[in-house]
């Protein structure tokens, strides 16, 4: 059974708010955001980590990295945004399923 979150969001089985979906990707809503935006770009396919991205990979992390300043820009980010990838438990990744964190703005207020 594949107890990975961002599959199980992939698979419907999870909600999400997704701000994007192709083929091969999806972006969604961060359920803890970092930021007044904070969107995470992930594969469709189960990928634990950019670790695990080898040459085949290539196109898919293209697409994904080339989603983030456009979905910045459908979210207002004008001035810029930040994106990170965190990889392994020693980068600070606590999903292990491959995403790009992309972020900005203004925190928002806390309630
Ligand atoms: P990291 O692996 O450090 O890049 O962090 C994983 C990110 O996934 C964190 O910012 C979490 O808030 C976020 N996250 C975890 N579970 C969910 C979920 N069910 N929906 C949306 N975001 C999530
Ligand atoms: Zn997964």
């Amino acid at each position: 059974m594949n107890e990975c979150v961002f599959c199980k969001i992939v698979d419907g089985e999870l909600p999400s708010r997704k701000v994007y979906e192709d083929e091969e990707i999806l972006a969604f809503h961060d359920i803890s955001p970092l930021a007044a935006v904070h969107v995470l770009i992930i594969p469709k396919i189960h990928i634990t980590s950019l670790a695990d991205c080898t040459s085949k990979h290539q196109d898919l992390l293209g697409r994904m990295l080339l989603l983030a300043p456009r979905l910045a820009k459908e979210h207002g980010l004008d001035t810029g945004f930040r994106t990170i990838i965190n990889t392994g438990r020693g980068g600070g990744q606590t999903v292990f399923h491959l995403h790009i964190n992309m972020f900005g703005g203004d925190r928002p207020a806390q309630a």
